[in-house]
This record gives structure tokens, sequence and C-alpha cells, in this order.
């Protein structure tokens, strides 16, 4: 099962590879080790308890965190993640990745991220809604419009964000849809919000297409994971005349050369990206995984592509559309092998880019069109993906230490201008 794949031991690596990375790319750029010594832990990290009365009367006490990895740019931005697995030291990799994130695309915010530990499968609506006012009212200290924006990550969606915002604004005693991004449209929520992040790895995929001589049309993709970035991805890449020849979710894969029918899957999965339960010929994960094809997208979990099958994997480009899919060890594999990977921190920034344009729509009290979003959209990814393949050229860097070298640099930069550093 992929959710359950690793837990605390892997969770660590995460972090620790993030931080190896950062130091390489903070060494790359020529600053200091205190530099590295700031950035390589978020600033703050709070953690809560959060009680919770359930259907059954009995009141079942939740573990939460809020990562706050670096403010210098501006307020930290970043998902809330309602998993099982939630660890510190993951909230705390996720928080530097969404600092990347922003410098990458050219944000004015530094990285955040919240997790609580939990299973959304197994509760009810109500029990839902009770656990995310009771961490709004947890951490709403450290959180604000202009301090801290959440917004949905795994397992989190415009309903919770609504019910977040909700709560926090009856703390604030004002109406604060800028307190939080992903809403739904009618409480300030952004056209374009929902299927962002899959727009944006799209168009990473279009542009590492170009670079491989790779034909969209007809280009053979297997994407591992059905959730919010998995699917509507699936979905693009078929509009786009690609053949998805395999998709997964937590509990296995569809396999099908002849392209399967994205439509149909799209409408049967659940809101947890559940589909395969539903067929009785599925693969699994790590069958899907290595699968002959010329476009694979990981876009489910963590430590996915290890030392263990990289050297399997038989794709022409990867594109990390989840957090932190490949670890280090595969990246040096994959790159040595030819494959162009496209890091997470790039291919999958179009959700908080458009998470942005929310923001600064709630703050206008001014809302844009799709195709004024769309076309925003498009204009920053692309250029982004042009500046992070440029410095792996002049530098000659895989394209991971390349994201870094470019994520790292304003926050840095604005580090030392404050004076901190
Ligand atoms: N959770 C998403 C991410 O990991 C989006 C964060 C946001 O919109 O602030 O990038």
């Amino acid at each position: 099962m992929v959710a359950d794949k690793g837990k605390e031991s892997h969770q660590h690596d995460v972090l620790k590879s993030t931080q190896t990375v950062i130091h390489l790319a903070l060494d790359k750029l020529g600053y200091p080790e205190e530099v590295f010594e700031l950035l390589k832990e978020p600033v703050r990290m709070l953690t809560v308890k959060i009680p919770v009365r359930m259907d059954d009367g009995k009141v079942k006490v939740f573990t939460g965190y809020r990562a706050q990895h670096n403010d210098a740019v501006g307020p930290t931005k970043g998902g809330i993640r309602f998993h099982p697995n939630v660890t510190e030291k993951e909230v705390k990799a996720l928080s530097i990745w969404m600092s990347l994130k922003c410098g990458i695309v050219d944000l004015p915010y530094g990285g955040g991220k919240g997790g609580i530990i939990c299973d959304p499968r197994d509760m009810s609506f109500r029990e839902l809604e009770r656990l995310s006012r009771g961490y709004v009212r947890a951490i709403s200290q450290i959180v604000g419009p202009a301090k801290d924006i959440p917004a949905p990550d795994v397992f989190t969606n415009s309903q919770i964000m609504a019910w977040m915002m909700d709560e926090y604004s009856r703390i604030d005693e004002y109406n604060s849809p800028g307190f939080i991004t992903g809403k739904p449209l009618v409480l300030g929520g952004s056209h374009g919000r929902e299927t962002a992040t899959a727009k944006g790895v799209t168009i990473c995929i279009r542009e590492a297409a170009k670079k491989k001589g790779i034909d969209l049309e007809g280009a053979r993709v297997v994407v591992q994971g059905f959730g919010n970035a998995g699917s509507f991805l699936a979905k693009f890449m078929h509009d786009a005349g690609a053949k998805i020849i395999g998709i997964s979710d937590a509990y296995g894969g569809l396999h099908d050369e002849n392209g399967l029918d994205i439509d149909y899957l799209l409408d049967r999965r659940d809101s947890f990206g559940t589909v395969t339960k539903l067929f009785n010929d599925t693969i699994s994960n790590e069958e899907l995984l290595e699968l002959d094809c010329d476009i694979l997208v990981p876009a489910a979990i963590e430590n996915q592509i290890t030392e263990e099958n990289a050297h399997n994997i038989r794709a022409g480009i990867v594109v990390e559309a989840a957090n932190g899919p490949t670890t280090l060890e595969a990246t040096k594999i994959l790159t040595e092998r030819g494959i162009l990977l496209v890091p997470d921190v790039l291919a999958s920034s179009g959700g908080v880019t458009v998470s942005y344009f929310e923001w600064v729509q709630n703050n206008q009290g001014y809302y844009w069109t799709e195709e004024e979003v769309e076309e925003k959209l498009e204009k920053i990814l692309v250029n982004s993906f042009q500046n992070v393949y440029d410095t792996a050229q002049t530098r000659r860097v895989d394209m991971r230490l390349a994201a870094y070298m470019v994520g790292v640099r304003k926050m840095a930069e604005a580090c030392r201008f404050r004076g901190w550093i």
C-alpha cells in the first residue's frame, strides 16, 4: 500500500535529504555556513493537542503541527495534511519544500506546512468539521492573512478550508477570506485553484517533453496516485492526446497498453482518490512504476522511487507531482541514466501559485476570470521551468539541485538584507 510505506524512518530521511540539497545549493551559491544553520530547520514549529468529541460520545485527542520555515520574504504559506503517517519531521521537510517552491515561482512568501495525525477515511463529516475547527483554534495565534496562510494538501479539500476559514473569522471577529486558500468559489476561492497543481505539472511535462524531443500526441504516460494532482493530470494529459497506460491509488494500479478510460475513472473515484477497488485485474504500485512508458508521474507520497527500483524505471521523463517521491540516491541514478527528472519543488508549484492568486484576489476584493488565472499561471511556470533548466545546464548540476539553487537564493538574500545573517 503506497500510503503506508515506511513511516518514521523514511520521513527522517526526507528532512535529512532536503537539508543535504539545501547545503549543496548554498555552497554552490557561495553562502557561508550560518545561512545553512538558519535554513536547515523551520524558524517556528508548533505542536498542538486537539480534543475532538467523536460521534460515539467519546473524546479522542489528536496531535497536529504547524511549521513555519522562514518568513524573511513574506508571510509563510503552505497546506495542511490529514494523514495517519504525519510526523513532525515530515511537516518540517514539507515546510522547507514550500519555501523552495515559493522561491522558484517568485511569490512573496516563505514556506509553511501543517499536519494532523488522523485518518479522514475513517471519520464522519461532523468529526472532520470538529477536528478542523479545533486545529484552527489551537494554531490561531501564529497564523493569519499576513502571518501564515494555510491551504489544502493530502486528504484535505475546499470543505475543510471553508470550516477553517469560518472558525478563524469567528476568532478574529472579522470576515477573513485571506486567512486560507483553496476555499470554495462562493467563499472567495479562485477559479482554477482545484486543478492548479495538475495544470502546473502538465505545463512542466510539456516543457520537459520539448527538451527531450518527445511528442505528447500518443506519448505513453503512467501516473502514480489518483488524488487531486494525479487525477486531473491524467485528464489533462489524456485531453492533450497522450495515452494514459497506467494509474494507481493507495491500494493498487491499473494497466492497459491501449490507454485507460480516464473520464470513467474520474467519474468513479472517491474523494480520497480511490478507484482501483472497483477492478479485479490490478497490478501493484511497485509494478506500475516500472512500466515501459515515455513519461512517469509520481503523484502520491514520499519515497516511491528509491535506489532499489531506480534502475528499473523505463521512462524518458520523470515529473514529480507529489512532494518528495524520489530519494537523493534515486535522483542520481535516474540522472546518470539520462532520464530527465523534473523535481517536485518546480513541478508541483502550480498549486501554491494559484493559492497566491486567490490571496491577492481576497486582499483586493476583486476577482479574476478562469482565463486570467490560467494565462498568469502559464507564464509563471514556463519561465520558472526555463530558469531551472538553464541553471542546470550552465552550472552543470541536476534539475533538483538547480531548482534548490533558484529556490533558496531570494530567501537567503532577504535574510541578509534584514540583517539576520
Ligand atoms: N499543498 C500544496 C503544496 O504542497 C499547496 C500549498 C498552497 O497552496 O499553499 O504545494
